[in-house]
């Protein structure tokens, strides 16, 4: 089972879901891109660990990728940096909570979700959808 993600931007709170272009079959996210001086768009699979995407230009092997928000423009890196290669975090907050993360250097493949409290969200989950016990 595949999770799509709803993400916004981490600045204006805009959504970066691209409905009109589908991405193995589900919304694309949608972000601006600046790769040495050009600048374009990428619409990136919103289904959690798919590394499929489209761009309106090529992206050398290796190369790190400025991303910014559609809607404010704004770049979306995190104060993180990738622990495999050193290179900026990008982070989008995820609708229902959370954020996801992702390396802006092509071809790296490092990513993750956080949740600031993942157990109240379990909880109000639980709650929300009367499971009763746990399994
Ligand atoms: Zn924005
Ligand atoms: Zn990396």
């Amino acid at each position: 089972m595949s999770h799509a993600l709803n993400l916004k931007c981490p600045h204006c709170s805009v959504s970066v879901m691209d409905p009109y272009k589908l991405i193995n079959e589900k919304q694309s996210i949608r972000l601006f891109i600046e790769v040495a001086g050009n600048k374009g768009t990428i619409r990136m699979s919103s289904i959690y660990g798919s590394y499929d995407y489209e761009t309106t230009m090529d992206i050398p092997e290796g190369e790190i990728v400025e991303f910014a928000c559609p809607s404010c423009q704004k770049s979306i890196y995190s104060e993180k940096v990738c622990d495999l290669c050193n290179a900026p975090l990008v982070t989008l907050k995820i609708e229902d909570g959370g954020k996801v993360r992702f390396c802006s250097r092509k071809g790296c493949k490092n990513h993750n979700i956080s949740y600031q409290d993942l157990q109240s969200t379990l909880n109000q989950f639980y709650k929300r959808h009367q499971y009763g016990d746990r399994v």
